[in-house]
């Protein structure tokens, strides 16, 4: 299969993100292929440098899968964050917002374990009080 027949889509910074959008896809019948994943996941922190973990799909597909990422993405994140339902375990506000830690203890897990794991941590953050809540 000749690479040239595909484009990349969009890029992320993290497999699983890539995967969600693989996933987005594939569910709308559109061949979808995950670029490049070995080597963030061997040498996540060049991941940036690299351009992330890049979705690729057939030239003949390129324009509808833009279309469904724009959509469903984001719908998917909205349901990832459950917006409507959380509430600040501290005080109770449901004044919060989407909120993702940094990469600097992700830098200090991977140190210590040597690959990843809970590179991603979601959660969201109240306005009210400024407390984290993890979802
Ligand atoms: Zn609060």
């Amino acid at each position: 299969m000749s690479d040239s027949s595909f484009i990349t889509i969009a890029s992320f910074s993290f497999p699983h993100e890539a995967h969600i959008a693989q996933a987005s896809l594939e569910a709308e019948g559109i061949p979808a292929f995950i670029a490049d994943e070995h080597t963030i996941n061997m040498q996540w922190l060049f991941s940036n440098a690299l351009g992330g973990v890049r979705v690729r799909v057939p030239r003949e597909f390129a324009e509808k899968a833009r279309e469904i990422l724009a959509q469903d993405y984001s719908q998917l994140l909205d349901e990832e964050f459950g917006k409507d339902d959380i509430h600040c375990q501290k005080c109770g506000s449901a004044n919060v917002e989407p909120y993702t830690e940094g990469k600097k203890p992700a830098f200090l897990v991977f140190l210590l374990l040597g690959f990843p794991l809970f590179f991603y941590r979601h959660g969201v953050k109240c306005k009210d009080c400024g407390a984290f809540s993890k979802t």
